[in-house]
């Protein structure tokens, strides 16, 4: 190398992402079908998407563990075995659950849709739909949800931009695991709030998960280590929050 190219400033090197399920990472969905190929195409394209995904197959079923587990959005269809689907709506608002519902109604059935709103349905999609449409639907009902209008959450000097799956620390880019990713995806879809271990292991990782275990605080320390310190707030016997809520 001659002198002068030694004085030349360094390629900029493109930052490598890792490659990972980050659309629907640290999120948990219930999918209430009856349909044995449909159930189970839709989980298993959701968890391919990176969430953690449950599916019941008839209404009792979907109604206990949409009144007994956490989750950040609902795929229900209204055609089902046992309850229908909008009783289990309507019971689950009745029970005051404000989870999301995206309910799924038969072609052009313009009651279908009328009534799944009447009864307390986010967004509906109409059978049969393309699976692109149903994972843009859920981000932006989960999005909704959670108060924002973008895709690319923002705290302090933290970006997370749940399109791309990237964060960037004051601009610049921060190399992350899928497990750091989905656990700071969750903490900053609930900025502000303070969010148990218990919490984010339901939401992180699906039922097979060993829920005893540290890992959560490993992955937060880690996370500090990328991101600062003052990042994720421990609240003592609580949990974690980003953002001290309001006092
Ligand atoms: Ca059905």
């Amino acid at each position: 190398m001659d002198a002068r190219a030694r004085l030349l400033p360094k390629p900029a090197i493109e930052p490598i992402w890792i490659k990972f399920k980050h659309e629907g990472a640290g999120m948990r969905i219930l999918i209430v079908e009856d349909e044995p190929t449909l159930g189970k195409q839709l989980k298993s394209t959701l968890e391919h998407n990176g969430y953690a995904v449950d599916l019941a197959t008839d209404g009792e079923e979907g109604h206990f563990l949409g009144s007994t587990e956490s989750y950040d959005a609902v795929i229900l269809d209204l055609g089902l075995p046992e309850v229908d689907g909008l009783t289990v709506l309507d019971r689950w608002r009745k029970e005051g659950k404000v989870t999301p519902v995206l309910v799924l109604t038969a072609r052009d059935s313009w009651s279908d849709k009328v009534a799944g709103l009447d009864a307390g349905a986010d967004d509906y999609l109409a059978k049969p739909f393309q699976t692109q449409e149903l994972i843009a639907r859920l981000r932006a009902l989960i999005r909704r949800a959670s108060g924002n209008a973008s895709s690319e959450l923002i705290a302090g000097d933290v970006r997370l931009d749940t399109r791309s799956g990237r964060v960037t620390l004051a601009g610049e880019p921060v190399k992350m695991t899928a497990q750091e990713y989905k656990l700071l995806s969750y903490l900053i879809h609930h900025k502000g709030k303070v969010v148990s271990r218990t919490e984010l292991i339901e939401h992180i990782y699906d039922q097979d998960f060993d829920r005893d275990s540290n890992t959560i605080e490993v992955f937060v320390t880690r996370i500090r280590k990328k991101l600062g310190q003052e990042v994720i707030t421990t609240i003592r016997g609580l949990g974690y929050s980003l953002e001290e809520p309001a006092a």
